[in-house]
């Protein structure tokens, strides 16, 4: 056995959990910088809880809450150039993948000042300011991985941005996912299995990560039932919201597979959310996978018997209504299998064609 594993970040987990440690925020500086989507946190009560928290410990803030979803390089330059004038210490990332991703890049900038959006993708290593990051969703666990994925509009993808950066610590509080709609927690319920998957098949994965998977999709398969009905209590909240942040422990070591390479250009180009644009993919992803066994083990922990049972339940979550033609298929298949580096992490060979037929046979 020959590995290595690295997780720096600091989970806090429980109701409340933002404003009963305002302490933890005395440390990291006296002026936050809080980056936001640009209505959830408003509503579902995180930036309420971030501020209060900043007010109790007497840490001044500014606000940025124009982070889009799949975030461009272009708001994220703004929003660093924002933060360096005011001459903040540290960020705070509130919502999705999204503005949590873009807390990362944003924090590379303002520590690099010389950095702007054509040269960030293509720097060496760099420090960061740091970053806390309080997840509104249930599906990147970017709260604890050194990623962030950005839209890169000059070469039309997206991209991870290349830099390491995790956050400090993750504050876990299911309460401000409890009103998300029904799509969303589904799309990211499914990036989060996704991440466990793609993790436990994959070159990478270790016994620590295998652990890891095993728990997280046992916890997954217990939301089932109430992702299916629709009526999701606070205790099924967490259970996503914990499975979701493991689910990024995992990643953080493998990275992820195929899925979420070929997941990429359906978001670019046909503004499919990130966790279905991967899910979609995922019936026919489990079909080529060689090694059984692996597979079977999944469909195991996930109570299911057999892959048509997993067909039934992948195709409740992830319904897709887009028009594609062959051309389009065939554009995404070369770009992927040009792409050695997105093919490094599957752990078995795989052609042209099957690449190709599982872009079809999911999409057609
Ligand atoms: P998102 O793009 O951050 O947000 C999707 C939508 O959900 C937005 O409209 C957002 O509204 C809303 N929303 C967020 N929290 C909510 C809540 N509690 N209640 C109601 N609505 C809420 O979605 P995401 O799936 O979490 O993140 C996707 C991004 O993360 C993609 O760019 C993906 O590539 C990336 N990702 C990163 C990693 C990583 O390791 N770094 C891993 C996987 C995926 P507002 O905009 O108003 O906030
Ligand atoms: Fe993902």
């Amino acid at each position: 056995m020959n590995f290595e594993y690295f997780m720096p970040t600091r989970i806090l987990v429980g109701k409340n959990i933002i404003v009963n440690n305002y302490n933890e925020f005395k440390s990291f500086g006296k002026k936050a910088y809080i980056i936001t989507g640009r209505n959830s946190s408003k509503i579902n009560g995180s930036l309420d809880d971030v501020v209060k928290a900043l007010e109790f410990a007497n840490i001044e803030y500014v606000i940025f809450s124009e982070v889009e979803e799949n975030p461009s390089l272009e708001t994220i330059e703004k929003a660093a150039e924002i933060g360096k004038r005011e001459k903040v210490d540290f960020i705070i990332g509130i919502g999705g993948g999204s503005p949590i991703d873009a807390s990362k890049v944003i924090a590379i900038m303002i520590k690099n000042k010389e950095l702007t959006k054509d040269t960030i993708l293509q720097s060496g290593k760099l420090c960061a300011l740091d970053v806390i990051a309080v997840p509104t969703t249930s599906g990147t666990g970017t709260e604890t991985t050194q990623y962030a994925i950005v839209t890169d509009n000059k070469n039309k993808t997206k991209v991870n941005f290349g830099q390491e950066v995790f956050p400090k610590i993750a504050f876990l509080d299911e309460t401000y996912t409890q009103h998300m709609n029904l799509k969303t927690t589904l799309n990211t319920a499914i990036d989060s299995l996704s991440h466990i998957v793609e993790g436990y098949l994959n070159v990478n994965a270790n016994i620590i990560t295998d652990a890891l998977a095993e728990k997280s999709i046992k916890l997954w398969s217990e939301c089932i039932e109430e992702l299916i009905s629709g009526e999701i209590s606070c205790e099924i909240r967490q259970k996503l919201m914990i499975a979701s942040t493991m689910a990024g422990i995992i990643i953080a070591q493998t990275g992820t597979s195929l899925p979420h390479g070929m997941g990429y250009p359906l978001t670019y180009f046909k503004n499919i959310p990130h966790g279905l644009a991967n899910g979609c993919l995922y019936i026919e992803y489990l079909k080529v996978f060689k090694n059984r066994e692996r597979v079977e083990n999944i469909y195991k922990l996930l109570g299911l018997k057999s892959h048509s049972e997993l067909e039934n339940l992948l195709s409740k979550f992830t319904k897709l209504d887009i028009e594609i033609s062959e051309e389009e298929i065939k554009i995404y298949t070369d770009a992927m299998w040009e792409n050695k580096a997105k093919l490094k992490n599957h752990p078995e060979n795989i052609s042209y064609e099957e690449l190709y037929n599982i872009y079809y046979r999911s999409l057609k």
